[in-house]
């Protein structure tokens, strides 16, 4: 790097310059946008600098420059494109302690003039030593294009509210809230007129500093079984105040969309048997994002108390203090038997409902068999489209009448809801054979009520 670019500062500075034709103009066009004092000598001056001359922007000497002209002059621009008479007044200036720059003449000159983007307060200096004046001018042209002509005004405003952000604590929330300003809010303000860039400024200021005022939170809010509709209102007022959402894989896209749009979305999604992120790695999520102050909403589908794995998230936030709460949810079980028009519970027939999982983190997960054998038992069964032979065979080995009312509920809740209809006999061949993708809820000992079996419902042949 040969030239050093700085940011000189041109307040109460002197700056001279030499010559009235092209050059000159093309020189005082950008000196004029400085604060500095100007002074042009030339005999033959072009008639737009009479003009500033005229207006006051500048001060004309109608003759050639000669000794004592400079002292004083911070910078000096010999710009008479004659290279004697150059030369001649570059050596006045130079020996009166002026940084002297010549036109087209990077040899001599003590220092070069950069091409400008110029989004005042924001200015772009590209220089190429001049090397490539070409290649200056192309990268000019593509950051006029790229940089908004709203960005000085965007910069300027910003600069009057410094001190008042300064109430942020420096670091991270100081870094979030100028980002919110010159990526979202400020340039969205802008289009409304440049009148709402100080209320909008205001408003977001506000709202950072509530914001840190808040530690880290988790809500751990159940999601419902997929119908947008079955959320709670505080599941929907979380969502819509949460900075940051991790979700599972069966939360549907209808419902993330309730989330706020600068929500950073995260997604876990655990498929039974497949892929998943680590416990670990959502463990340490919802710390990491609850450290740096954010609220966040831990959504789980159905009801977060139900084999959501809630507990071991909240020992690993208690761990370091962190603060959460838990949004109840309407879980699969209450959406399927919704579904099939039945009760959970009821007089005579069942007075107690089990909610089992058909698989644990072992495997098949083992329960209390000989119990639910007996008539009337009814037992939800949830990720039991896996389990659906072995939970058959344990229920019939201890005896549980084969004729025994099965239903199976895919996507229950959701536009794409099915119902088999079987027996404890047949559930496991059935289950295979109706090839069901989604989420699926088994009822063990509740038949749909006639009634509720619509037309789009799957019933499969009882095959005795
Ligand atoms: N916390 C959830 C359950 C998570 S375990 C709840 O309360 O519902 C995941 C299991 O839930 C799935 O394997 C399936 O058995 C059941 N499930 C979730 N959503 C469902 C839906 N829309 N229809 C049927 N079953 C569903």
């Amino acid at each position: 790097m040969d030239h050093f670019p700085i940011f000189l500062a041109t307040k109460d500075q002197h700056i001279v310059l030499s010559g009235g034709g092209d050059a000159a103009l093309a020189k005082l066009r950008l000196l004029l946008k400085t604060a500095a004092r100007i002074s042009v000598f030339s005999a033959f001056p072009a008639p737009e600098i009479e003009a500033w001359a005229a207006q006051g922007k500048l001060r004309l000497q109608r003759r050639p420059l000669s000794h004592g002209d400079t002292l004083c002059a911070t910078l000096f621009y010999a710009a008479d494109e004659d290279p004697a008479e150059d030369a001649r007044t570059a050596a006045i200036a130079r020996a009166e302690g002026a940084l002297v720059n010549i036109v087209d003449n990077l040899e001599d000159s003590a220092f070069i003039t950069p091409a400008i983007v110029d989004r005042d307060p924001v200015t772009v200096a590209i220089g190429t030593e001049g090397a490539a004046p070409v290649l200056a001018r192309a990268i000019k042209a593509d950051l006029e294009e790229r940089l908004p002509t709203s960005l000085g005004t965007l910069a300027r405003i910003g600069k009057s509210f410094r001190k008042m952000a300064d109430a942020l604590p420096f670091g991270r929330a100081r870094r979030d809230f100028w980002r919110a300003y010159y990526f979202d809010t400020g340039p969205k303000a802008m289009l409304e007129g440049e009148d709402h860039l100080a209320p909008a400024l205001e408003g977001l200021l506000r709202q950072h500093l509530h914001k840190i005022s808040r530690p880290g939170h988790v809500a751990f809010v159940g999601g419902g079984p997929g119908d947008p509709e079955l959320l709670t209102l505080k599941a929907r007022r979380a969502l819509d105040e949460a900075d940051v959402v991790i979700y599972d894989r069966l939360i549907s896209p209808e419902i993330l969309e309730l989330a706020r749009r600068e929500a950073l979305m995260i997604d876990v999604g655990k498929e039974g048997f497949g892929p998943s992120t680590d416990q670990d790695d959502i463990n340490a999520l919802l710390v990491q994002h609850a450290l740096d102050g954010a609220q966040i909403v831990r959504l789980k589908s159905g009801d977060a108390t139900v084999f959501g794995r809630l507990d071991e998230e909240i020992d690993a936030i208690s761990l370091h203090g962190i603060d959460w709460h838990i949004v109840p949810g309407i879980t699969s079980a209450s959406a399927a038997v919704a579904a099939i028009g039945q009760s959970l519970t009821r007089r005579g027939r069942n007075a107690s409902v089990r909610f089992l999982t058909g698989h644990d983190m072992k495997g098949f997960a083992d329960h209390d068999w000989a119990a639910l054998a007996r008539t009337g038992e009814v037992a939800a069964i949830y990720m039991g489209k896996r389990s659906a032979r072995f939970v058959q065979g344990r229920l019939i080995m201890h005896g549980a009448d084969r004729m025994t009312p099965v239903t199976v509920i895919e996507n229950a809740s959701r536009p794409n809801q099915r119902v088999l209809q079987t027996t404890l006999n047949h559930m496991a061949k059935d289950i295979e054979q109706a090839d069901m993708s989604g989420p699926a809820l088994t009822f063990y000992g509740l038949a749909p009520r006639a009634a509720a079996l619509a037309a789009n419902t799957l019933q499969l042949e009882e095959m005795a």
